[in-house]
């Protein structure tokens, strides 16, 4: 079974990662969600089994079983809205680190139970703001009591034009609390220009800067990846709610799904396997490609953390 670590220097998981579309319900409607962007909330609703939460709890220990301790990125929709969201997450963390991407809109008390489920070492949260729904005070307020608890959340603000305007200001007073903001380039359409390839020369300086080391020939040049080897699908694959499986989110346009992951029979692939698209802007997944991936995991050293052992936190 393959050891994995946190990797606290480049902050990235060396094992296993799993992004999961748990549900495809969410409190907000941001004009730059994906859901939102291409109307399929209602498609993505449908598609959404009603999978018991024992269903997917017995799936999670057969992949812990076989893989180990994997870290799983729960996404939505908005997780934490997800009926049952205590007793599954709370169950998830015996077996895998989960980072968790909410917009905070639960109340604080539901931040309490939850982190009396999981603790800092298998739980991270991301606090993603969007301005056009959520109080800042309110949600720093409960970003306040998530580090007040050892929780080290994060927080993501889309770098949607009109989100642009304070946003260096909240990062900044999010430094001065000791929490890490990350502005995530917007990928899709504003005021009928395409982004990210049509930020203004101010815009990509204002981004470079608050994005340090940000790599525009995979986000922004549609540098080529056909043919080169990627470990998504084997070190990495985004689940769908129904289960389905697929190597990337370059999927979502050209279904290629690996199987379910609730069936019993469900494999990753053993190895990396050829890109089959032209380039990858694929939110970050370039990251991937066996030749960075590979580099990265050989020039860590010291003793790796096994399945059964608690992780350094983030
Ligand atoms: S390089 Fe990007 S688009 Fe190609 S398989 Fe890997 S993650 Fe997907």
């Amino acid at each position: 079974m393959a050891a994995a670590r946190w990797d606290s220097e480049n902050r990235r998981w060396q094992g296993l990662c799993l992004t999961w579309n748990l549900w495809y319900g969410c409190d907000y409607r941001c004009p730059y969600c994906a859901q939102e962007m291409f109307q399929v909330w209602e498609k993505h609703s449908r598609e959404h089994l009603g999978i018991s939460i024992a269903r997917w709890l017995q799936s999670w220990q057969r992949l812990y079983e076989r893989r180990g301790c994997a870290a799983i990125d729960v996404i939505g929709g908005e997780p934490l809205r997800y009926p049952g969201a205590l007793e599954l997450l709370g169950g998830l963390a015996q077996w895998h680190r989960l980072d968790i991407s909410s917009n905070l809109s639960v109340p604080l008390e539901f931040l309490a139970d939850l982190t009396a489920r999981a603790s800092p070492e298998r739980m991270h949260l991301e606090g993603s703001y969007h301005p056009r729904s959520a109080d800042w005070d309110e949600f720093i307020r409960k970003i306040a009591f998530l580090k007040s608890l050892g929780y080290e959340p994060e927080v993501r603000i889309v770098a949607w034009p009109p989100n642009l305007r304070d946003i260096k200001g909240k990062k900044d007073l999010l430094a001065q609390m000791g929490v890490r903001c990350f502005v995530l380039l917007f990928q899709g359409t504003y005021q009928e220009r395409e982004y990210p390839r049509s930020y203004s020369d101010a815009e990509r300086a204002l981004l470079e800067d608050l994005i340090p080391g940000i790599e525009w020939g995979y986000c922004t040049q549609e540098r080529p990846t056909l043919g080169k080897p990627c470990g998504a699908g084997h070190v990495y694959a985004n689940i769908r709610a129904n289960g389905e499986v697929f190597r990337c989110s370059r999927d979502d346009k050209n279904p290629r799904s690996m199987g379910n992951f609730l069936e019993e029979g469900f494999r990753l692939h053993e190895q990396p396997q050829p890109c089959p698209y032209p380039y990858c802007n694929a939110c970050g997944e370039h990251i991937f490609l066996w030749e960075d991936w590979s580099k990265q995991a050989a020039s860590l050293r010291g003793p790796a953390a096994g399945p059964a052992t608690l992780i350094q936190s983030a």
